[in-house]
């Protein structure tokens, strides 16, 4: 699995790179579940519960997130619900 990353060892190399990453996972140790959401802010989707472990503090479902990252061009037309459900299950 490529969802390692947020170990201790990975996190020396990312304080210089963003200080306000590394607040965030200060945070994050002391209340891993702090600001996490249970459902999208965009879409108020349900974000599962590995994600949200993953990403201490994530506020987006995957596909906001990969909408606002810009990797994936914006589905119109498309029932986004369904390719959703085939993504998470
Ligand atoms: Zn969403």
């Amino acid at each position: 699995m490529a969802g390692c990353w947020a170990r201790d060892g990975a996190v020396n190399e990312q304080i210089e790179a963003s200080i306000s990453d590394e607040l965030a996972r200060m945070k994050a140790r002391r209340a891993p579940t702090g600001d996490s959401l249970t459902h999208c802010a965009e879409c108020e989707e349900p974000i599962p519960e590995a994600r949200r472990e993953a990403l201490p503090g994530v506020k987006l479902c995957i596909d906001c997130m990969q909408e606002r990252d810009g990797r994936f061009e914006v589905r119109g037309g498309i029932n986004r619900r369904g390719s959703k459900d085939s993504q998470l299950r």
